[in-house]
């Protein structure tokens, strides 16, 4: 083989870096180590909150990965040694490797938030990782009774997609509005502004009227704490807000693994070479997708997937001794304000040595605010189209 590489999570950043690596490299010996059999994305469990998509159709297995050769490790990581180069994993088996890649996502600050813990799920699922917590809130959504309030606690930059808690508010309302009207859905804000924000005000008043309230971090949305046997939240004034369903989404590090292993900075999150995504910490280990450092670009599915295909890239140049391409990165977010109400945010983004990784200057935008509905129309469509093609990509 040309070399020996492992890679710890199979989510967008993982199973893309595996998948490529194999395809620019076919020698490699490659070991792909993900606990779960069947990935479930956050991407589209806000439509699955909606009744729009059932979980089936948002689960992802790794039957591809293996049929191509990479060896598919159902198990966790739990020790890294960069000096050994070597992974530990809870099954007990120890693996080398001459690089490695870790890609776990994201992990809780629960000490944040006065009261919470991570038990606190099944009472108040957060549902920030695809999986059983959307099944959760989903079935208290459809448990509720009309005229109740739905609370959304987004937390503070940064985190995991920044559109992310703002579509879960539409998709909420969209299934609210059909079903049960005279409720509300009520976000109280860690920040005082979110992405896309004139865009989704637009379409709340275009569908939903007034059902949506959001209230902005210096107007009392910073949550400080829970009463969770009151369904409540609290701010820093003492104000409390108890609801029917009540979704707080805690602030956010880099997984576990990441901490464990000594790759974070006081931040918590993992500091890289950006154009590489090799930790600043331990040579020979790539930190990529949400939990990395990656300069302009956000927390998404689809920054992930791109980390995960420069990453390789990387890889493979440094095993052959070959000088890596010039790095360009992208990324889109689509977000559903509505079935067939679809808006998005493009950016493009080049590494200087001087900023790592930079958005180019005119090379994305917002979608346009002044358009008739057959182009939020065809925005849904490509939500839908980028959906598929995403996740062809990524475990496909
Ligand atoms: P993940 O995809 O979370 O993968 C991490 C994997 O690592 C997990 O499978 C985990 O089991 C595994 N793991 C963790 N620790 C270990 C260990 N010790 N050993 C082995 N495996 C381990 N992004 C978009 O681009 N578009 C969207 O429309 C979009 N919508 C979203 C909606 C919601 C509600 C949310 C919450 C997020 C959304 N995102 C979206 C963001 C996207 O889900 C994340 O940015 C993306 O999952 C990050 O990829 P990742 O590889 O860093 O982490």
């Amino acid at each position: 083989t040309s070399g020996r590489v492992v890679i710890i999570g199979g989510g967008f950043g993982g199973a893309t870096c595996a998948k490529y690596l194999q395809r620019f490299d076919p020698d490699l010996d490659i070991t792909l180590v993900e606990p779960k059999q069947n990935f479930v994305t956050c991407p589209f469990s806000n439509l699955v909150l909606g009744g729009l998509r059932e979980m089936d159709s948002i689960s992802h297995s790794y039957e591809a990965h293996s049929k191509r050769g990479i060896k598919v490790l159902h198990t966790s990581a739990r020790e890294i040694d960069p000096t050994g180069k070597k992974v530990q994993l809870a099954d007990g088996t120890t693996l080398e490797y001459d690089r490695l890649v870790v890609s776990p996502g994201i992990d809780f600050r629960w000490e944040d938030i006065e009261n919470m813990s991570p038990g606190d799920a099944e009472k108040l699922p957060h549902a920030w990782n695809g999986g059983p917590q959307t099944v959760t809130l989903r079935r208290q959504l459809t448990a509720m009774p009309d005229g109740g309030t739905v609370i959304i606690a987004p937390p503070a930059n940064p985190f995991r997609c920044p559109p992310g808690p703002y579509e879960r508010a539409s998709m909420i309302a969209s299934y609210l509005k059909q079903n049960k009207p005279k409720s509300k859905v009520l976000i109280l804000d860690a920040k005082t502004k979110f992405s896309k924000q004139p865009l989704f005000m637009q379409g709340w008043e275009a569908l939903y009227g007034d059902m949506i309230e959001w209230v902005s971090g210096d107007a009392g949305g910073r949550i400080t704490g829970v009463d969770i046997a009151g369904r409540a939240l609290y701010n820093e004034l003492g104000e409390e807000h108890a609801g029917s369903v009540v979704n707080l989404i805690p602030p956010q590090k880099a997984g576990k693994i990441a901490h464990a292993a000594d790759l974070v900075d006081d931040t918590g999150w993992c500091p890289v070479n950006q154009r590489t995504f090799e930790s600043s910490r331990h040579p020979d280990i790539h930190v990529i997708g949400d939990a990395s450092l990656a300069g302009a670009m956000p927390k998404s599915g689809f920054a992930a997937n791109n980390h995960g295909k420069v990453c390789a890239a990387a890889i493979v140049s440094a095993l052959h001794n070959t000088t890596m391409p010039e790095p360009s990165y992208v990324n889109t977010c689509y977000s559903l304000v509505g079935p067939d109400y679809g808006i998005s945010v493009a950016a493009v983004y080049r590494y200087s040595d001087e900023e790592g990784i930079y958005a180019v200057k005119e090379a994305g935008g917002v979608s346009p605010g002044d358009v008739g509905p057959d182009f939020r129309e065809q925005e849904a469509r490509y939500t839908r189209g980028w959906y598929a093609s995403i996740t062809s990509d990524t475990w496909g």
